[in-house]
């Protein structure tokens, strides 16, 4: 059974995250959004906001399962089972970033990262604009999944 697990913030999801896990659920028999919980850092949604959105929007799809945690993700691979870890490649500046960790993850451990190229429709997309947006009265209808619009 190959496993993912697609670590983030999902601060709140978005539709670049959403088009990442749809294509990782072809890829892999299970995908895990693991959203990390840091006591260090500031969120706009509470942990359980963030984990009903991702829940609410793949309702129907079973291959999909939203967990969170906290320490370091090749942890919580083994933890889980799971041999791979997914992540979305939106630029150049996630590139170098995404590369160091990788390879951090690979001396530390056998965990493969596998990365996907966001989908052009989406790749402008990140949380902080969401929340920007949001923060100032603007309308994310076409930025994040319907659930997350559904907040009250
Ligand atoms: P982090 O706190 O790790 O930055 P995020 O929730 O922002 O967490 O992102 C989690 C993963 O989703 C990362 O691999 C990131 O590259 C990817 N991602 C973020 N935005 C997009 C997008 N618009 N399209 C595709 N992937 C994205």
């Amino acid at each position: 059974m190959k496993k993912a697990i697609f670590p983030g913030s999902f601060d709140p999801i978005t539709n670049g995250h959403f088009d990442i896990i749809k294509r990782g659920i072809s890829l892999f028999d299970e995908v895990i959004v693991a959203i990390g919980v840091n006591a260090e850092k500031k969120y706009m949604f509470t942990l359980e906001d963030r984990k009903r959105f991702i829940e609410e929007s793949f309702k129907d799809e079973p291959k999909v399962k939203v967990i969170t945690y906290t320490g370091l993700t090749i942890d919580l691979c083994k933890k889980e089972k799971a041999q791979f870890i997914l992540r979305g490649l939106r630029n150049p500046a996630d590139f170098e970033f995404e590369k160091a960790i990788a390879h951090t993850n690979r001396v530390l451990s056998k965990i493969e990262t596998v990365f996907l190229l966001t989908a052009a429709s989406t790749s402008y997309i990140s949380s902080s604009i969401v929340r920007d947006v949001l923060r100032n009265g603007g309308d994310i209808t076409k930025l994040v999944p319907e659930a997350v619009l559904k907040k009250g």
